[in-house]
């Protein structure tokens, strides 16, 4: 819920000391919105974040107990609280196969060519339908490190990327200071990079930085 549109280092700079002392939905509820709001003053969108983790703690001692639920309906029925979040939870909480599609994961999935979609919930469903065991639990979170760490938004680096060859993404980033022609050449060796032409328009789109995941209306 805090990580939206905020970098991990923010959150977790605020949040380290605010867990020191806020640990159950009942310490939340008593900390307040005021105190909340100024704990996490450091993060994007702090205002509705505050309010809503406020008012999800209040939600789950009224719902149950203070108890987190496990069910996906019961879960996104909490404030705040939407698909890819309630996919984070059931995935690392309960541990659930299911992939919690996040701006990361939207691009790589799309710039390779691993599970193309115009949105969140198709990449999400493509995942669920070609991730093979023993992959599944945990193959949202190597995706999220990889588009993180190496294919990253503004410039993906291509150049020391382990699955460059199995990657649909052209041009790929040549090493600073290369020629560029020098990693365009990586040849494809899978069967579905081979079929590369066949890119859908949505996978092209997201190929551009500022792509971002939506989810359908
Ligand atoms: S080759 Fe480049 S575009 Fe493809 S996954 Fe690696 S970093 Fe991303």
């Amino acid at each position: 819920m805090l990580s939206a549109q905020a970098t991990d280092v923010s959150v977790n700079v605020a949040t380290r000391p605010l867990f020191e002392h806020v640990r159950t939905p009942r310490q939340m509820v008593d900390f307040g919105e005021d105190a909340l709001r100024d704990a996490i003053k450091t993060i994007g969108l702090f205002n509705t974040k505050a309010k809503n983790v406020i008012a999800l703690s209040q939600a789950l001692i009224d719902r149950s107990g203070g108890k987190v639920p496990r069910t996906r309906d019961e879960l996104q029925s909490l404030p705040g609280v939407g698909r890819k979040t309630a996919n984070v939870v059931l995935n690392t909480a309960f541990g659930e196969e299911v992939f919690a599609v996040d701006t990361h994961v939207f691009r790589v999935c799309n710039r390779t060519g691993l599970a193309p979609g115009k949105n969140v919930d198709e990449v999400e469903a493509k995942l669920d339908k070609i991730v093979p065991q023993p992959f599944r639990r945990d193959a949202h979170h190597w995706l999220i490190l990889h588009g993180r760490y190496i294919c990253k938004a503004r410039l993906p680096e291509c150049w020391r990327c382990p699955v460059i060859d199995l990657c649909r993404y052209n041009p790929k980033t040549p090493a600073p200071g290369a020629k560029p022609s020098a990693a365009r050449t990586a040849t494809p060796r899978s069967s579905a990079a081979r079929t590369a032409k066949g890119r859908t328009a949505s996978t092209r789109s997201a190929n551009h930085s500022r792509a971002r995941p939506t989810r359908p209306r």
